[in-house]
């Protein structure tokens, strides 16, 4: 009976008054205020302008309860992407759910990276290993829509997040099912640029990190050092790269030494790092 009658009170909360009491649920999240608003924002259809300007407008019983239980699941550690059902990359919208890892912004730097290598190539042939929900290669596609784009993914329920992906953002481009570059050397396709933002995380410590409570362990496990296919993807190169094909690879921030060296042994090249906003290795560049 308190319960109910302390609901009913919750209920005919002002949206103020709901982001208040949303920010002390949330305060051991880092972001409580940026979550509470996007999750409020998410739960009224509305954008977060409309929050502030409307602070004193009551919800219903049924947002109410819609937010208390999405603020609820942001509690328990679940991510705010998962929860609203989207993700922002680059200036693409993409769908998010646990069947592909959530864009990171450190991605965007590798994306960066593939339209600066391609700015006097607007037509060149690119592929995305390993594609998850589609991020890199739908904003690629989107903006050098002259290009051909390849995707792979082994997972058959990520690939079905990013064709899903790709007919909202309305970009075209050849999504394949299958191990890192097998379908693109199956069906004999080249590529100018090949990128990739394999799980490169090593299983020893991915059951200590958050992201592994509710990411795909598939896209993020890479292995005793965290390396096991970014190896395997080296040892495709030669049959999909030409001579002259950039590959740009993201890394974990302890791995530019060791990708510099692999590459060095099993694709005979020089390979860059280059280092994210936090002065972090973050991606590995190199001419086949
Ligand atoms: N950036 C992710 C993380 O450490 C890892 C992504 C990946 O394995 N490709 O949270």
């Amino acid at each position: 009976m308190i319960a109910e009658r302390s609901a009913a009170g919750e209920s005919s909360a002002a949206i103020g008054a709901a982001l208040h009491a949303a920010r002390l649920a949330l305060a051991s999240s880092g972001s409580a205020d940026l979550d509470a608003q996007a999750l409020l924002a998410h739960t009224l259809g509305v954008d977060r302008a409309f929050l502030f300007a409307h602070a004193e407008v009551s919800l219903s019983d049924s947002q109410s309860a819609a937010f208390q239980a999405a603020v609820a699941r942001r509690a328990a550690g679940e991510p705010i992407a998962y929860i609203i059902g989207v993700k922002g990359f680059y200036d693409i919208e993409l769908l998010a759910t646990p069947a592909a890892l959530i864009p990171r912004p450190e991605t965007e730097l590798l994306l960066e990276e593939a339209l600066r290598q391609t700015a006097d190539k607007p037509s060149a042939t690119v592929a995305d290993i390993g594609m998850g929900s589609g991020a890199l290669a739908l904003a690629f596609a989107r903006h050098r829509p002259q290009a051909t784009v390849y995707a792979t993914d082994i997972s058959a329920a990520a690939l079905s997040i990013a064709r899903r992906n790709a007919e909202r953002i309305g970009v075209d481009i050849l999504m394949l099912e299958g191990d890192l570059a097998q379908p693109l050397i199956a069906r004999g396709l080249k590529v100018d640029l090949l990128m990739a933002n394999l799980p490169y995380v090593a299983t020893g410590i991915l059951d200590s990190l958050a992201v592994s409570r509710y990411e795909p362990r598939l896209a993020l496990d890479g292995g005793r050092d965290g390396l096991a296919l970014t190896r395997r993807l080296l040892t495709q190169i030669q049959a999909v790269c030409p001579g002259g094909a950039i590959v740009l690879l993201e890394i974990g921030a302890d791995q530019g030494d060791a990708v510099a060296r692999l590459v060095q042994e099993r694709a005979g090249a020089c390979c860059d790092i280059l280092q994210d906003y936090a002065g972090l290795d973050r991606i590995a560049r190199f001419r086949v």
